[in-house]
């Protein structure tokens, strides 16, 4: 296959650009780097069947050649970017998806549209399945994001219905590994490199909201089975295993071996989601995936990563 992966030089973007690779196919990187970054895909310069373009998808796209399939990944993704590019974050999700399922629609290609658990918003049915519609507030701060995807989704599907493109809609939860942003602002970077430097762990709040953390091999996957599956309807993927921040910080400073324990912050942002657990039932009924990492296996895989990151950043 001959594939467009947009957001390529993101956390997920990159990961699954290697992934494609190992399997065979040509993959064509897009990414205009407002938070993504070439050193996630310096180690694919001058890779054979890896090209790269620096474009923003928010404006008409250009591909020379057939396309199999185009997965749209680009996007601003943590809530501290909603803040510093809220309108950037909007356009990529309605703009920008419109512009690459254009391209899909033009070429023949099968669409793969990375949606997010923020569609079902600060939840009020736990977990949440694909058919829970949501609890949204279209004008807080993670309006942008939320409401951006919500709109990305139905435009897949009028793409679909309308013009009979092949889409598929995942709908990501939490999602960690190697390449993360340090300075992301999300709860994995933040805790982690606060340990590695010994510092105490910023607790949000009390601390008693939850998260369910997956490893990034499990989302590319998931992904992967995904493209390859006939299921038209958003497909959760996540891992179900649900903890609440304070467990998290206290597992990563027992990982790493921090004595600083915790501190509690007053930065919890409106709207910031007090439970959120995937329901993966669907996943596993009609991909046959399950992840396979568990939160302990994923954070020693990553926190050498970030540690390494550290002092090649001059900051260890
Ligand atoms: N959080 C925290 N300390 C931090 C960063 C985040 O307690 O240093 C909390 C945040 O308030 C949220 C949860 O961790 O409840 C997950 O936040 P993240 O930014 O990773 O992403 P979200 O899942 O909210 O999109």
């Amino acid at each position: 296959m001959r594939i467009l992966i947009t957001g390529a030089a993101g956390f997920l973007g990159s990961h699954l650009c290697d992934r494609f690779l190992q399997e065979g196919h040509e993959v064509i990187g897009m990414d205009n780097l407002i938070t993504g970054t070439t050193d996630n895909i310096a180690h694919l310069a001058g890779h054979p069947r890896f090209s790269f373009i620096h474009h923003d998808v928010t404006n008409y796209i250009y591909v020379a050649g057939a396309l199999d399939a185009i997965l749209h990944f680009a996007s601003p993704a943590s809530p501290i970017d909603y803040l510093e590019l809220p309108i950037q974050t909007l356009k990529v999700g309605a703009l920008g998806t419109h512009k690459a399922l254009g391209l899909a629609r033009a070429k023949g290609a099968r669409f793969l549209l990375a949606s997010t658990s923020e569609v079902y918003g600060d939840p009020q049915i736990h977990p949440q399945p694909e058919g829970y519609y949501g609890h949204v507030n279209p004008v807080g701060p993670r309006g942008v994001y939320d409401e951006a995807k919500r709109f990305a989704e139905a435009m897949a599907m009028a793409y679909h219905t309308y013009h009979r493109v092949e889409t598929r809609i995942v709908r990501i939860f939490n999602t960690y590994g190697p390449r993360m942003r340090l300075r992301d602002g999300r709860v994995v970077p933040n805790f982690i490199a606060q340990a590695i430097k010994e510092q105490p762990l910023t607790l949000y709040g009390d601390g008693l909201q939850t998260r369910s953390f997956q490893y990034v091999s499990d989302l590319v996957e998931g992904v992967y089975r995904l493209l390859h599956s006939d299921e038209v309807e958003p497909v959760n993927i996540g891992n179900p295993g649900e903890f609440t921040i304070k467990e998290f910080a206290d597992l990563v400073n027992k990982l790493t071996g921090n004595q600083a324990g915790t501190i509690t912050k007053d930065l919890r942002t409106k709207d910031d989601p007090q439970v959120r657990q995937p329901d993966i039932r669907k996943a596993q009924r009609v991909l046959g995936w399950q992840p396979q990492i568990s939160l302990h296996e994923g954070l020693m895989l990553t926190i050498p990563w970030f540690r390494e990151e550290l002092r090649r950043r001059g900051e260890l």
